[in-house]
């Protein structure tokens, strides 16, 4: 891994003749936030990836746990794909929507498990339930209470035997209830790819992360003889090639790159 992006890595991005920029929303272009509803996307980042979106020959895809109605909230241009519940839903320029049947059919358990765990948002437990449509996840971050926490993962992990369907993902301070299918972030940069016949044998491509979810992102790019960038809050071990500091580094990277290929290679008419 290296901690900086070398000049001819960089160079190698803008002069790109077909440049694939695929990226996490939390913690890669916003910084996590106490409650996920105050991490909104900065309106300077927002400029960033909308000029991205309009210059020919560059391909911006969003690939993010949050579901593809927050996506659409957040941006909202034309020329962009979104990948909502980490790809199982998937809208491209085209307009077209692609969701994954699985969990289209597994939806309506959803909000039984809501039901289930709205008693953890009460009183003194302040969990946050946060409903992607697909996908549903539980924050614990306004808890310190250890007692609460080790009750609060108890209950947890008793729903997962009510619903099999589902999988649960253990991070830091969220559990993720999914469909229990194979599916990954990789799986959604290698289901754009071919919905977009892009050949990344002739183009490149480079991923932007930060957690465990983005591992199998990185390992696609990589494959694709891409670079793979990853924002660092820990010192976990990562397949991504280049390690980035902050989300603020990782702006900066792309103000540069959206104004020098802007300049070689002109807007979309
Ligand atoms: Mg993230």
């Amino acid at each position: 891994m290296q901690t900086a992006i070398s000049e001819s890595d960089f160079m190698q991005i803008i002069q790109a003749k077909e440049l694939f920029i695929g990226l996490d929303r939390d913690g890669t272009l916003v910084p996590y936030k106490l409650t996920p509803d105050l991490a909104y996307v900065d309106k300077s980042v927002l400029e960033i990836i909308q000029l991205l979106t309009n210059i020919n020959n560059t391909i911006v895809a969003i690939v993010s746990a949050r579901g593809l109605n927050q996506l659409k909230k957040d941006f909202p241009f034309n020329n962009i794909v979104l990948a909502g519940s980490c790809g199982l839903e998937i809208s491209y320029p085209d307009h077209k929507i692609i969701t994954n049947e699985t969990a289209l059919q597994i939806q309506p358990l959803l909000s039984e498990l809501i039901d289930r765990l709205k008693p953890l948002t009460k009183s003194k437990h302040k969990a946050i339930i946060e409903n992607h449509g697909l996908t549903v996840c539980l924050h614990t971050k306004l808890i310190s209470d250890r007692f609460i926490l080790k009750n609060i993962d108890k209950k947890v992990f008793a729903l997962g035997k009510i619903f099999p369907q589902l999988k649960i993902n253990k991070l830091e301070t969220t559990y993720e209830f999914y469909p229990n299918i194979n599916w990954s972030k990789g799986m959604a940069i290698e289901a754009i790819f071919e919905y977009l016949t892009l050949d990344f044998n002739q183009g490149l491509s480079i991923f932007v992360g930060d957690s465990q979810a983005d591992e199998s992102a990185y390992e696609v790019i990589n494959n694709y003889k891409g670079i793979s960038f990853k924002v660092i809050h820990n010192q976990n071990l990562s397949k991504a090639k280049i390690l980035l500091n902050s989300e603020k580094a990782l702006i900066d990277m792309l103000d540069h790159i959206a104004r020098m290929r802007c300049n070689l290679f002109g807007k979309r008419s």
